[in-house]
Order: structure tokens, then C-alpha cells, then sequence
């Protein structure tokens, strides 16, 4: 017998049978997974690959070219701080654009500032938004909000086109730079953020994670601190089916009234939103205390 020839456990498989499996280059050598209940959609847009199933503990996963994007069960961190961290930190903000986000979460997050009179957001790919409205009712009910303006195209172009100084906020919901998402990480479409936000205005971006990206961020921290002329801030909070358990954001503000982000001065009036149920995660500590940087980021991030 070849001592050499053993089987390997099953637990060593690329993929477990019946679970799904996360992996990227962007995570080399790991690779999270999620038990599959069923799959309850698989299609193909003009743009990638779109994947909705049923897991065992997560509830149901939206999954864009194999990246998990949101689940039923820890969506809430994501959305309610990408919305709330930018929004809560300025005073009576009245005019929000989205870029990406077709799932619809951040509009529902977005609609529970009772001072917002125009929500515009540009999503590239209409399957995200049909699939999200299909499968994810309490997510898309973001796009019952009468505010709402819905353009499908490409956020670069919307962005390069918008009238100058015409937002109090900008939010990036994007996927990851790999795919259509690759130019809302590069340096003109920043430059087109801040041409777009009146002076004081803000910009909260997805920003990828501390674990795995720190290329990635100390790039954006460059970018932005060259074109953000009022402040330049990195948060983070923990999701549990991004890679690595956590995602961050930049937020930035343009130069104007002077924005403090880490603390937050624009409470949400949670009357003025019940039919977008309760907040599940964002509270007034949990924004301050998402600008506390571990050690090994704030030597890099405050360098730059
Ligand atoms: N909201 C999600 C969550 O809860 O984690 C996060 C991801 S959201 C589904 C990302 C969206 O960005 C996708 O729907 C994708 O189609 C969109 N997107 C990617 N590149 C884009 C671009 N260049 N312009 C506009 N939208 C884009």
C-alpha cells in the first residue's frame, strides 16, 4: 500500500458538495462557504453572472459573479452604515445619489431621512434590480419611495454628466473592483464625485476590507486625500459573509462647512420611517465607534 495515495478528507474538497463556495483572486487561499438549501435563480446579464439561493443559515444570497453581495440576515450592517454614516453626519441633507446598489437596500435606508427630497441613483445592470425586487421584498422596498429616480447605465457616465455642485451626498455602493465596478475605484471618478457635491457635501464609498485590501484602501486614501479638500475618513463594520467578516468605506467631504463624521450630529427620526421596519444596526455609538482603526491600518491610512 502507497501511504502517499490516502484519500483526502472530505473537508479538503475545493468546493463542499451542497455548499456554496466564495472564491476570488482577491482572496487568494480562502475561501468561505455557505450551506445551500436551493437555488432559486441563475441567470446572465449583459454584465455578470447573477445567482440567487436559498442558504441554511443566512437566509436567501444574492451572488454576483460568485461574490456573495448581500444576505436577508446581515445585509442591515452594510446598508443601514453605508447610508447612515454619510447622511448622519450632515445637516438637513436634501439631495442623495446612489451609484450601484441595485438591490435596493440603500434607497430604503436613504428614504429614512425625512429631509431627503430627491433620491437619483444609477445601477448598471436591470437584472440586479428585477432579481433583488423578485427575491428580496424587504430589501428592494427601497424602490417604493416616491423620491426615487432610477436610471440603469453605467455610474461613470451619470456621474461625469451630473450639473456641478448639485449633491449634498454621493454613496458608492459598488461591487468589487474586479468587473464593471473596476472605474468607481480609480482617481477621475473620484474627481467626478467631488466636481458633483456642493461645497460641504459628502461622499461615502465602499472601501473593501482591512484583512485582505490594504493596497487597495492605501490607494483610495492617496486619491482621495489629492482631491477631497475638506476631510478624508476611514470606517468599517462587520458583516459576516464578506470575505473576511468585515468591509469598510471612505468618506469624504468636499471643502465647505466642515464635516466631523465621527460624530454624528443628524439623528434619524425613526417615526418618519416604520413602513422600512426598524433599524436592526446603526446607532449613534456604533458611527462613531466605526472610525476607530486598528493599529496596523492607522500607521498606513493616517501616512498617506
Ligand atoms: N448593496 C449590496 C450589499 O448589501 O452588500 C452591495 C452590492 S450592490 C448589489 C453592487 C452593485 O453595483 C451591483 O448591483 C452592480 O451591478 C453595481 N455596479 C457595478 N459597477 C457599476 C457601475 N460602473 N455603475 C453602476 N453600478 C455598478
Amino acid at each position: 500500500e502507497n501511504g502517499d495515495q490516502k484519500k483526502e478528507p472530505a473537508c479538503f474538497s475545493t468546493v463542499i458538495p451542497g455548499w456554496f463556495s466564495e472564491m476570488s483572486p482577491m482572496w487568494p487561499g480562502e475561501a468561505h462557504s455557505l450551506k445551500v438549501e436551493k437555488v432559486l435563480f441563475q441567470g446572465k446579464s449583459d454584465y455578470q453572472d447573477v445567482i440567487v439561493f436559498q442558504s441554511a443559515t443566512y437566509g436567501k444570497v444574492l451572488v454576483l459573479d460568485g461574490v456573495i453581495q448581500l444576505t436577508e440576515r446581515d445585509e442591515c450592517a452594510y446598508q443601514e452604515m453605508i447610508t447612515h454614516l454619510p447622511l448622519c453626519s450632515i445637516p438637513n441633507p436634501k439631495k442623495v445619489l446612489v451609484i450601484g446598489g441595485g438591490d435596493g437596500g440603500v434607497l430604503r435606508e436613504v428614504a429614512r431621512h425625512a429631509s431627503v427630497e430627491q433620491i437619483d441613483m444609477c445601477e448598471i445592470d436591470k437584472m440586479v434590480v428585477d432579481v433583488s425586487k423578485q427575491f428580496f421584498p424587504d430589501v428592494a422596498i427601497g424602490y417604493e419611495d416616491p423620491r426615487v429616480n432610477l436610471v440603469i447605465g453605467d455610474g461613470v457616465a451619470f456621474l461625469k454628466n451630473a450639473a456641478e455642485g448639485s449633491y449634498d451626498a454621493v454613496i458608492v455602493d459598488s461591487s468589487d473592483p474586479i468587473g464593471p465596478a473596476k472605474e468607481l475605484f480609480e482617481k477621475p471618478f473620484f474627481q467626478s464625485v467631488a466636481r458633483a457635491l456642493r461645497p460641504g457635501g459628502v461622499v461615502c464609498t465602499q472601501a473593501e476590507s482591512l484583512w485582505l485590501h490594504m493596497d487597495i484602501i492605501e490607494d483610495i486614501v492617496a486619491n482621495c486625500r489629492e482631491i477631497f479638500k475638506g476631510s478624508v475618513n476611514y470606517a468599517w463594520t462587520s458583516v459576516p459573509t464578506y470575505p473576511s467578516g468585515v468591509i469598510g468605506f471612505m468618506l469624504c467631504s468636499t471643502e465647505g462647512p466642515d464635516v466631523d463624521f465621527k460624530h454624528p450630529l443628524n439623528p434619524i427620526d425613526e417615526s418618519s420611517s416604520k413602513s422600512n421596519g426598524p433599524l436592526k444596526f446603526y446607532n449613534a455609538e456604533i458611527h462613531s465607534a466605526a472610525f476607530c482603526l486598528p493599529s496596523f491600518a492607522k500607521k498606513v491610512i493616517e501616512s498617506k
